[in-house]
């Protein structure tokens, strides 16, 4: 299988189905998959392919290259954050509006919109997950309804070094014990695998070497169940996190941050606090993964 092998093809998602599954591949690796516009309408458009398929079952999201994802992309020469796109909400375009709106806008689609849309696929997703899942990363694992991760991976959320309340699909609560999530966010330092394992955030910790097969092996199994089984068991389970407020308190968190990206512009002039990738890069106590100068943490993006 050619998933995470680097493959700068110019396609900034991948798209393959084999014994139904279907792969889905941020192909940005020298990039760290930084995800810019481009490639969130990208992954949403492969996401509605797999799901009409009728071939496919099971759904494996993959990063080609060394890390799994850097976040949302702040600033590799690629950013796109002025472009329109087709929207796939009824939110209206945010190119050219002005104070709040802009970001406002552009992040109840491209962000909450669409991690949501995303996570109600009704077909199971499983994020393979290797090196770095940082900030706007953690939301594309966290969507997906089993994550299996490479031993060399490693998970955070540092914007709140931005003055911003983590990253805009806020599911940190849900993802980690509460106290847990404090500790993550406060500190803003990286999670090992092993660690985000024994706090159940991950189903799996494997060999580098073996993240490919394990992921492949689990997504084979689970597509000998009955597709309408699969479809309403996920539901259910999604249903039970609705039940204990998920979209309630993710509509709150979203308007704090908001809140922080505004204060942020009104006190200096710049919605990330004056934090751009390399500056979030050189805050962090830990070397950053190779390159990532042009790439890191989310756009908190
Ligand atoms: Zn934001």
């Amino acid at each position: 299988m050619q998933t995470n092998q680097a493959q700068d093809s110019g396609q900034v998602v991948a798209y393959s189905v084999e014994n139904r599954v279907a792969t889905i591949t941020m192909n940005r690796p020298s990039y760290h998959n930084a995800q810019n516009s481009k490639m969130t309408y990208a992954l949403d458009e492969a996401f509605q392919r797999a799901s009409h398929d009728d071939a496919v079952k099971v759904i494996v999201l993959a990063g080609a290259g060394k890390h799994f994802s850097a976040g949302h992309d702040i600033g590799t020469p690629e950013r796109d954050i002025n472009e329109s796109f087709e929207r796939t909400s009824l939110w209206y375009d945010h190119v050219g509006k002005d104070g709040g709106e802009f970001l406002y806008v552009r992040e109840q689609e491209v962000y909450l919109g669409m991690c949501r849309r995303w996570r109600e696929l009704p077909k199971p997703t499983i994020a393979m997950v290797q090196g770095a899942c940082i900030a706007g990363g953690l939301m594309l694992a966290w969507v997906c309804d089993l994550i299996v991760a490479a031993d060399d991976a490693f998970f955070a959320d540092p914007v709140v070094r931005m003055g911003i309340p983590g990253v805009e699909y806020f599911a940190h609560a849900y993802e980690l014990n509460p106290r847990i999530a404090k500790e993550f966010l406060f500190l803003g330092e990286r999670m090992s695998a092993a660690r985000a394992y024994e706090m159940g955030m991950v189903n799996r910790v494997v060999p580098r070497d073996s993240l490919v097969e394990t992921s492949y092996a689990m997504a084979a199994k689970i597509a000998e169940m009955p597709r309408l089984g699969l479809a309403l068991t996920k539901q259910a389970l999604n249903h039970v996190e609705e039940l204990q407020g998920k979209r309630a308190a993710m509509d709150a968190a979203f308007a704090w941050h908001h809140f922080a990206h505004a204060h942020n512009e009104l006190v200096s002039g710049d919605r990330l606090g004056g934090y751009d990738a390399r500056a979030m890069a050189n805050s962090q106590r830990e070397p950053e993964p190779a390159g990532v100068p042009q790439a890191s943490a989310g756009e908190a993006a």
